[in-house]
């Protein structure tokens, strides 16, 4: 049986949905003594419909991540004629590096060079560079895409090189945690890590999902990604 909380949840609309989640944003920025608006919200539109994007859209929402490429170019179609800045967030495969190329604005799931260096070349030159972040297993779990932190530093030097790409930061998903403090721990290691690297150029931490970007925002997330929180539970 549902909680009364979870029947507010369903009915809720996906408007009510983004304005909660963004006010609860604002509260998790004052609570860490950041600057309101330092958070960005990237709404993850994965496996819903372009009637759920169009609903944020109206909404307000401009920011949208996809993980699959044959699904995203579906919706990117039919959704043409609205403003979208569009995120690749999956696993990239070799053979989909073209398609991400040619019809993504960042892509934050970047683990080798290889990857790197087919969208630097695929990169149609009428657009502008694609922004990339650099996906690190921070919790080095075997299961995960990812590089490890120590494989860093390297990885953005080679990236920095590639004409078409514009490096812009990091992004993790760590191991699932309930206790904030601990979910804390993995962002802070990433972002004392990049801190260190002293490259000003990078300014982008994609840290934290629906179930703990209070603890991402808390250690210096500039961009949350929240599918479920804002469009409801994925089957
Ligand atoms: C699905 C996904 C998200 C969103 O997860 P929620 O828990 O639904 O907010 C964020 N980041 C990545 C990489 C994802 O694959």
């Amino acid at each position: 049986m549902l909680t009364r909380r979870e029947v507010r949840g369903y009915m809720a609309t996906i408007k009510q949905r983004l304005n909660a989640l963004k006010a609860h944003t604002q509260r998790a920025e004052l609570a860490a003594n950041r600057p309101l608006g330092s958070v960005c919200v990237l709404a993850v539109s994965k496996t819903k419909p372009a009637a759920d994007i169009m609903q944020a859209y109206i909404a307000g929402q401009r920011h949208f991540g996809e993980n699959y490429v044959q699904e995203a170019l579906g919706k990117q179609a039919e959704l043409s004629a609205f403003d979208i800045t569009w995120h690749f967030i999956g696993p990239i495969q070799a053979n989909k590096t073209k398609a991400i190329a040619c019809h993504f604005d960042w892509v934050h799931s970047v683990d080798r060079l290889k990857i790197a260096q087919r969208l630097s070349e695929q990169r149609p030159p009428s657009l502008p560079p694609l922004q990339v972040c650099l996906q690190v297993n921070i919790s080095q779990e075997s299961s995960k895409s990812g590089i490890m932190l120590q494989d860093l530093s390297a990885l953005i030097t080679a990236v920095e090189g590639l004409p078409r790409l514009r490096l812009r930061g990091v992004m993790t998903v760590p191991e699932p945690e309930q206790d904030v403090a601990l979910q804390r721990l993995p962002f802070r290691m990433l972002y004392h890590a990049v801190e260190q690297l002293n490259r000003p150029e990078l300014d982008t931490f994609s840290m934290g999902m629906s179930d703990d970007l209070d603890a991402a925002i808390a250690e210096g997330s500039t961009l949350v990604r929240i599918g479920s929180a804002l469009f409801g539970a994925r089957s």
